[in-house]
């Protein structure tokens, strides 16, 4: 992990210690804006290609200059008929020598020309082309023998005769030119309402106008040095390259960039955030230590016991903390940011402890209230949830500081909750979380601190990009007796096995989880807690004692249901998804997921981390088919590994980055060209350069970095403006 290392003090340049900002407010707009101009005023787009354009999400010209093709594809010039080649995109032109229209059934109905380029020697296989088009009975007014065509299409043979399938056609003159040029061109994402062709053509026709305001970013050192063509270059060849060996060239040029500009975007903030922010310097000696460690049942592992020495450091540094927890299941993270926030409550601050979801954050409430039972600390939980009138309590007693610590959803941080005095903010699963949240934490000029815990170890793509600013902890060990657990996967059909499994460890003394996709049945799908618990209670596991839990339950019925499971008065807990957390049962030792196939590999993991806890053996039961080749590829990897790092490496892959991290609704950047799970070597260069730059030029104020620096503040602006606040 060495690439989320801080930059060492020596290498912060000289100028920031004189505090002041370091980048300003957004430079004048030298060019006027006419990247922002909007389709409807381009050439060649009237209101219906606007539309279409619109729905592709192109609104303005420079949506359309940054609308990348999705392939090439090669062109031959115009050629006799006797000279196409399988295979190849082609143009060719003939006299119509006969046409025919076949109607028939099944949606078979085809209109076939023939075209001859051999005079009246029409005989002659080899110059013969034949055309058909499907569904092309208005062809039969259009196309008749003796007309003068060009044609296009992909030319392909059929016993010995060269064949073309929907071809583009025109009617040409006799003295027509020949087309001379063999043509590499552009494959866009098209539309059913706009072709590749068509936004090819609005492309050529709009191109020159985007293209003067592309600027160049880096010097010609980088460029020679990392291999690069000019950035105009590259758009003009991203979009009208000659040949696949400039289109490539050009792609990997725009990829640099956007890797680039988000590391300066990265290591701006970051430094931003080192040199002007302050944090409170927290109090931490031997008597408080000894009070908090006092609250634990257990003493703390080797790894919880580092996490905690390196938080403990950054809390007293007095400058904020932004530090990523990150430890497997179960491995005991909950107790390091309890450490942090008792802290920081015993100096007199706030803590908050934020969730992804209600859910979440509601077990965690229930997690912390237990934990801290019988001590002063006082808990409020916040989530949408929360009813209005309670909601405006507990803002007035969070304003007032009278909540120590307040647990809840991204709903803490909006809506105007404001905290007395903030000192620690907990992220529970980042991951989910979006920059743009992480902005507006560290909005008041004193940060509070701020850590981050994950148990999905970040792959290493990704923590040399998002969260190339965050120091790590890694907690690498489990609590003492945990054992490994025994993974099977059953199909529908032999769900029997699994009940009976179930009954025999009941009987045995041990506990069980049955978990499902959804709370209730859903049409004719069975597979949900209320449906489950009906058909169990009426057979397989009718001797047992069985209860619900799931999220339209209230507070206090999860909390009856889970303290009497903890307390042996319920074998087994029939639950959705809110299991993942919180809940911590040594004696259940048995998880049986039904409709494996319609869970995260990440969650299936998580969910797996709820059992292993104890001195028993555990076994985890998958029921499902391989649905799709995602499901089966899922289902595998939870039988071939435990190591949540490989789960989340996989998990990556056959998902992508883009949901990995539910980006859209949590406005991570994404990227236009980038595939980070491909990219490593462009991302490492990227990186380096971006450090390079900003140790030397950290305002970008150089002349070099003008364009840089605008685009900087286009794409991140929001963020570094929150981040230099106060
Ligand atoms: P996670 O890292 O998945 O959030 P938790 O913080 O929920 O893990 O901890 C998992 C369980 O392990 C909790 O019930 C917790 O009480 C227990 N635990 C944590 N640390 C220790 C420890 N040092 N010794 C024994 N049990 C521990
Ligand atoms: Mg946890």
């Amino acid at each position: 992990m060495a690439a989320m290392r801080d930059l060492p003090a020596s290498e912060i340049p000289r100028h920031l210690s004189q505090r002041r900002p370091l980048l300003l407010s957004l430079p004048e707009r030298e060019t006027g804006d006419v990247l922002a101009k909007p389709v409807e005023d381009l050439q060649d787009i009237g209101p219906a290609r606007a539309k279409a354009l619109r729905g592709l999400g192109v609104a303005t010209l420079g949506d359309l200059l940054e609308y990348f093709p999705r392939d090439y594809q090669y062109e031959s010039e115009e050629r006799p008929i006797d000279r196409l080649r399988e295979g190849e995109i082609s143009l060719a032109r003939g006299e119509v020598t006969a046409v025919n229209y076949i109607a028939g059934g099944h949606g078979k109905a085809r209109f076939e020309a023939t075209l001859s380029d051999a005079g009246c020697e029409a005989s002659a296989g080899v110059h013969r082309l034949s055309l058909v088009f499907f569904h092309g009975a208005y062809l039969r007014r259009q196309i008749h023998p003796g007309l003068l065509l060009r044609v296009r299409g992909k030319v392909q043979f059929f016993r010995g005769i060269a064949q073309m399938v929907n071809p583009k056609w025109e009617i040409v003159e006799p003295g027509t030119k020949a087309v001379e040029d063999a043509k590499f061109r552009a494959v866009y994402p098209a539309s059913s309402r706009i072709s590749s062709e068509t936004i090819e053509r609005i492309m050529s026709a709009n191109l020159n106008e985007a293209l003067a305001e592309v600027g160049e970013w880096f010097s010609p050192e980088i460029l020679s040095r990392r291999k690069l063509m000019g950035r105009l270059e590259a758009y003009r060849a991203i979009h009208q390259p000659t040949d696949r060996r400039q289109a490539i060239a050009a792609r990997r040029r725009l990829v640099y960039d956007e890797l680039m500009l988000m590391q300066l975007g990265l290591a701006a903030s970051h430094l931003m955030k080192m040199t002007k922010i302050s944090a409170p310097i927290l109090r931490i000696d031997k008597t408080l230590d000894r009070r908090i460690r006092a609250r634990f049942p257990f003493e703390l592992t080797n790894g919880q016991q580092n996490a905690v020495w390196q938080i403990v450091r950054d809390l007293k540094s007095g400058r904020p903390m932004k530090r990523l927890l990150q430890g497997d299941v179960g491995s005991g993270k909950t107790v390091v940011a309890v450490y942090a926030m008792l802290a920081a409550i015993a100096n007199k601050m706030q803590a908050a402890l934020l969730a992804p979801t209600e859910v979440l954050a509601e077990q965690h409430y229930l997690t912390l209230r237990n934990l801290l039972h019988g001590s002063q600390v006082k808990i409020d939980l916040v989530t949408s949830r929360t009813r209005r009138q309670s909601r405006g309590a507990v803002a007035t007693r969070i304003a007032e500081g009278q909540t120590h610590l307040a647990v809840g959803t991204q709903a803490l941080l909006q809506e105007g909750i404001e905290f007395a005095n903030l000192g620690v903010v907990i992220v529970d699963e980042q991951h989910r979380l979006g920059v743009r949240q992480r902005a507006t934490l560290s909005d008041k000029g004193v940060s509070p601190h701020y850590l981050v815990m994950t148990a999905t170890p970040i792959p290493r793509t990704l923590a040399l990009s998002y969260f190339a600013d965050f120091d790590v902890s890694a907690i690498e060990d489990l609590p003492p007796g945990r054992k490994p657990i025994k993974t099977r996967w059953l199909r529908p059909g032999q769900v029997a096995q699994a009940w009976e499994f179930v009954c025999e460890q009941v009987r045995g003394g041990r506990q069980a989880y049955i978990v499902l996709p959804q709370i209730q049945e859903d049409g004719d799908d069975a597979k949900s807690v209320i449906g489950r618990m009906r058909t169990l209670a009426a057979g397989p596991l009718k001797d047992l004692r069985l209860a619900a839990l799931h999220g339209q339950m209230t507070t206090e019925e999860k909390e009856q249901a889970m303290a009497d499971f903890r307390d042996g008065k319920i074998d087994v807990l029939v639950a959705t998804t809110v299991i993942e957390v919180g809940i911590d049962v040594a004696n259940a030792t048995i998880m049986v997921i039904d409709g494996a196939d319609r869970f995260g590999l990440s969650q299936l993991h998580q969910l797996r981390g709820r059992i292993g806890r104890g001195l028993f053996s555990s076994q985890c039961i998958l029921v499902a088919d391989g649905a799709t080749p995602g499901a089966e590829a899922r289902l595998s990897a939870m039988l071939n590994t435990s190591s949540g790092f490989e789960i989340a490496e996989m998990d990556l892959r056959l998902r992508g980055p883009g949901e990995f991290f539910g980006i859209r609704q949590h406005g991570l950047p994404e990227f236009k060209l980038a595939d980070l799970t491909s990219e490593l070597d462009l991302l490492q260069l990227a990186k380096e350069d971006a450090q390079a730059i900003f140790a030397d030029d950290p305002r970008l104020n150089n002349a070099d970095h003008i364009h840089l620096r605008t685009a900087l503040l286009s794409k991140f602006g929001q963020n570094l403006d929150l981040a230099q606040t106060g």
